[in-house]
């Protein structure tokens, strides 16, 4: 087609790039990366190839050859004092042997989602997400590897609060800086709340591609705390006794480029659709909670005296509440899901949010703003409620579902129970 000549085209004409990497996401939403040299990828895009076994959710390894496809509409400068000279990236689609997609990427399947409503209905989904996250000192000598004796606080912090040359302002401008050299529409970035946190907002997309900034932004987050010798860590809830990180989902549907959630004269100025996904999301919030809040972690931030939701309801002012109905405008009004934490499969994330507000079942809650019921306060009633809903299997199928719940389970049970205050450090290192 049209944009994969183009692109191309530019890929053999700009010299200055030397290889293009290909990202793509496991069923947990661990971002992986294969760096393909420019020359090779130009002569063989449509035959790219991997091992699917070892990656998390993917195939047994009796099937394991999967392919690798490039979606040429997403593309990307790396700026090189981050990713190192010459290089693009590009988000991949995976592709399984017959040459459809394949079930347990979950990317994929939000796309298919995404065609699908805008035939049927002419409906573009549009998301916003806000993400937060902790710095921590504690590199070894070299800076390659986070020490992990010793994850301290680099500020004192405190929401809004920075000075010129305090390391978290340093890291927060130095990640704004990329990621506007990236594309981004950057708006505002902040320090948060608690000592060491911060968070930097840019604007909405269409649903990939903000799903794919999501994925980028962690990425550039911790590439530039590295070479500041800090850690970034999306860990939900890294410290007990202060705020923990969120990452709140808003969320629009649009036709035609007008906004289906905005009504001047509707409760909140939320459009009867908007109020029908939110009562949908809401009916069903503790069947898909386990993708919101996809590990152990994440029950320990589920807690309104911090800011972070434990009941299904919706609110305009109360952020105990999962949904909140932000002031808007035409342009701006959205729903806020404020109950997914920053280590959640972004694809996973957005396509049950959308796939839930627009085809699950109303409850027709008679007060949305009362709350009836509470999210679970830890994983193990996640799973158990994930695994019992039939609009689980409907939003997954049977076979990615109970991928999707095994996986969880496992990871759950490789963290004693018990934790303590302590977080262990490899939970930090590696969400
Ligand atoms: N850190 C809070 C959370 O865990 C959110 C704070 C805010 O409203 O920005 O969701
Ligand atoms: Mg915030
Ligand atoms: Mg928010």
């Amino acid at each position: 087609d049209k944009i994969q000549e183009e692109r191309l085209k530019y890929l053999t004409d700009t010299k200055e790039i030397k290889a293009v990497t290909v990202l793509f996401s496991d069923l947990e939403g661990r971002l992986h990366m294969l760096d393909y040299d420019k020359k090779f990828l130009i002569k063989s895009y449509d035959n790219l190839t991997f091992d699917g076994s070892s990656i998390r959710g993917f195939t047994a390894q009796r099937e394991s050859d999967l392919r690798l496809g490039i979606d040429w509409g997403s593309f990307y400068w790396g700026p090189a004092d981050i990713f190192g000279p010459g290089k693009v990236l590009v988000f991949g689609d995976v592709i399984d042997k017959s040459g459809t997609p394949y079930a347990a990427d979950i990317r994929g399947i939000l796309k298919g989602f995404a065609d699908q409503l805008y035939s049927k209905h002419g409906y573009t989904m549009n998301a916003a997400n806000e993400i937060e996250g902790f710095i921590f000192a504690g590199m070894d000598a070299e800076r390659r590897f986070p020490d992990t004796r010793r994850f301290e606080y680099v500020n004192t912090g405190g929401y809004y609060h920075s000075l010129p040359g305090d390391p978290l302002r340093s890291f927060i401008d130095t990640t704004a800086e990329v990621l506007r050299a990236m594309g981004f529409q950057n708006e505002k970035d902040h320090p948060e709340v608690a000592p060491s946190q911060f968070e930097i907002n840019y604007g909405y997309g269409e649903v990939i591609g903000a799903a794919d900034q999501i994925q980028l932004y962690k990425l550039v987050c911790r590439q530039v705390a590295t070479k500041l010798g800090m850690t970034a860590s999306f860990l939900p809830k890294p410290v007990v006794g202060v705020n923990g990180s969120g990452m709140h989902t808003n969320v629009s549907i649009s036709k035609e480029g007008k906004n289906l959630f905005w009504d001047p004269k509707g409760e909140e100025m939320l459009s009867k659709l908007g109020w029908e996904f939110t009562d949908r999301i809401l009916t069903h919030g503790n069947d898909f909670c386990l993708v919101m809040n996809s590990s152990v972690n994440a029950y320990r931030r589920l807690d309104p005296h911090f800011e972070a939701p434990n009941q299904l309801k919706a609110s305009a002012t109360d952020r105990g509440s999962m949904v909140r109905i932000p002031i808007g405008n035409e342009k701006s009004m959205r729903v806020e899901v404020r109950a997914v934490a920053p280590d959640a499969n972004p694809y996973l994330v957005l396509y049950s949010i959308f796939k839930t507000g627009l085809e699950g079942d109303t409850a027709k809650i008679e007060n949305l703003r009362q709350a009836q019921r509470y999210l679970p306060d830890n994983i193990y009633t996640a799973i158990e409620n994930f695994r019992n809903a039939t609009w689980t299997t409907k939003l997954l199928g049977e076979d990615v579902k109970a991928r999707y719940a095994d996986l969880k389970e496992a990871s759950a049970d490789r963290c004693p129970r018990l934790l303590g205050t302590f977080v262990k450090a490899q939970e930090v290192q590696f969400h």
